[in-house]
Parts: structure tokens; C-alpha cells; sequence
């Protein structure tokens, strides 16, 4: 019996009016994965996107697959990442939504405090969302193949959490690695990008050949393990470096385009850089 993974990315997003952006480019949301791990007639998803219009095309992707799915499998506790589940636990409405129960209280405190969310992407997703509630056991299971949740630590300032499917040597990493896309490093403190870093070591640890990024360019190469994880990490050894040199926002940005010009999603860098200089 067989065990496969299929990949839904939504592509970029507008954000009509985002704070700081003075550029004539538009604005953008990242764009981000969602994984169906299928069996024979069982699947699981990871992870849910968040605005109610992609949250309807998932759910008809889903559909599409043919496959019963069991569970919503939630990575971490960032709206970007559940909000958009409605359509999917309506369409099938015997699945699950569930994580780890850290991420259960992150995603309660995001749905709580909803203010940056609003002024990304208010009006676009459901406010009140299904929150994810505690995963029972310490592994799913598709047609004989383990699939494991794992909590490696945080990253883009939540508890992050993969999914390991060790029979096809792959890991789904939500936001523990990014695949050439600007990373979300907005308020990060050289702490916390150390705390990063230590996260990419534990997902390298678990020696994957592919890894499924939750943030991903449309047209990245490929997934292959070692090249997500290298440039995860030059990413945030370049920004930490390019902060301590940096004297303004601009001077920040500019030091990292030299480097990262071809990533999608420039305005999460904007956002990452202006966050530096204001710590109000
Ligand atoms: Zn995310």
C-alpha cells in the first residue's frame, strides 16, 4: 500500500492597503502550501491557508482527490495557516482539525487579537474561524505509513511544527523553512533568530530528501531538502548580519536585494526590516 503527497499553493495575494508600502509594485501575501498526504482511500491535511475564497478552492482540490479525508492537521498557531479550514470541515464534515496543544493556545491568542490580520487581510477571511483542538495521539497513520507531528521549536515567532512522513523521507515543515520566498522575520530579535536557527537543525536532524515549505514560490526549482534548508538559513544569518550593519530600513532592504532580489514576496522583507527600526 502506497502513501503519496500532493501540493496546493495559493499563489500571491493582494494586500489592498499595507502599512509602509510606497512602492508602485502591489503588495503581497506569501504565497503558502497546503499538503494532502493520501493513502489508498484515507488523506490528511496540512495545514488550511486563510482567506475564505482560497479556503473554497482547497476544499474543492481536496474533493478532487476522491480521498476520505480524516484530518486537518494544523502546523502552527498563525491564521495564515488555519483560518481558510471552513470550507474543508464542510465539505467533510466527519475530518478533524487538530494540532499539537501548544499550538492549540497559539492559535486561541491569534484568534484573539486579529488587528494585523486585519490590516493584511481584513474582510477576506472568517473571523470566527474553527480553532484546532488537541491532537490525541503522537502519530497519524495513512494506510500503514507512520506520519508524525513534531514539535522542533519556534521560528517566525510561534512553536513551529512538522509533519514527518519517514517512508518517503519527507517532511512537511510549515514555517520552519521557507523555499525562496522572503522569510517572516518581522519583529524578530537576534534571539529569536538564533532560536531560528536551531529549529533548521532540528529538521535537519530528521535527514529529509524533500521538504514541503509552508511559504513556497510558485515556480521554486524543486523541494529538495538540502537546498530549503541552506537557503532558510543563509536567510537568516544574512539578515541578522545586514541588521547589525544597517543604519535605516532602506539600508537594510537594499543590503538584502542584493542577495535575495529573485525571492518572492518583497513585502514581507519591507515589513521584516521596518519592524527593526520601530520598536514601539
Ligand atoms: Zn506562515
Amino acid at each position: 500500500m502506497s502513501v503519496s503527497i500532493d501540493v496546493f499553493n495559493s499563489g500571491y495575494k493582494p494586500i489592498p492597503n499595507p502599512p509602509g508600502w510606497t512602492s508602485p509594485r502591489q503588495a503581497t501575501w506569501p504565497a503558502t502550501t497546503a499538503t494532502l498526504i493520501s493513502g489508498t482511500t484515507d488523506a490528511l491535511l496540512v495545514d488550511a491557508l486563510i482567506t475564505t475564497s482560497e479556503g473554497e478552492r482547497l476544499a474543492a482540490w481536496v474533493q478532487a482527490s476522491g480521498k476520505d479525508l480524516s484530518t486537518v492537521y494544523i502546523t502552527h498557531g498563525h491564521p495564515d495557516h488555519f483560518f481558510g479550514a471552513g470550507p474543508t470541515l464542510a465539505a467533510f464534515p466527519q475530518a478533524q482539525l487538530v494540532a499539537l496543544p501548544e499550538v492549540v493556545s497559539d492559535a486561541q491568542r491569534s484568534a484573539r487579537s486579529l488587528e494585523s490580520w486585519r490590516a493584511w487581510l481584513g474582510g477576506q477571511f472568517d473571523e470566527k474561524a474553527a480553532i484546532p483542538t488537541v491532537l490525541t495521539s503522537d502519530e497519524l497513520e495513512i494506510d500503514g505509513h507512520a506520519v508524525r507531528p513534531l514539535a522542533l521549536g519556534r521560528s517566525d515567532g510561534v512553536l513551529n511544527t512538522v509533519v514527518h512522513v519517514p517512508d518517503l523521507a519527507t517532511v512537511v515543515s510549515g514555517d520552519v523553512a521557507y523555499n525562496n520566498i522572503h522569510m517572516w522575520l518581522w519583529r524578530s530579535t537576534p534571539e529569536t533568530r538564533t532560536e531560528w536557527l536551531a529549529t533548521l537543525d532540528a529538521l535537519a536532524a530528521l535527514r529529509p530528501e524533500t521538504i514541503i515549505a509552508g511559504h513556497r514560490d510558485p515556480d521554486a526549482p524543486d523541494d529538495d531538502a538540502q537546498r530549503v534548508l541552506d537557503q532558510s538559513r543563509h536567510y537568516i544569518e544574512d539578515f541578522d548580519k545586514a541588521v547589525a550593519h544597517s543604519s535605516s530600513v532602506a539600508d537594510l532592504v537594499g543590503r538584502m536585494m542584493e542577495r535575495y532580489a529573485a525571492y518572492g514576496n518583497p513585502y514581507t522583507l519591507l515589513a521584516a526590516a521596518a519592524s527593526q527600526f520601530d520598536r514601539s
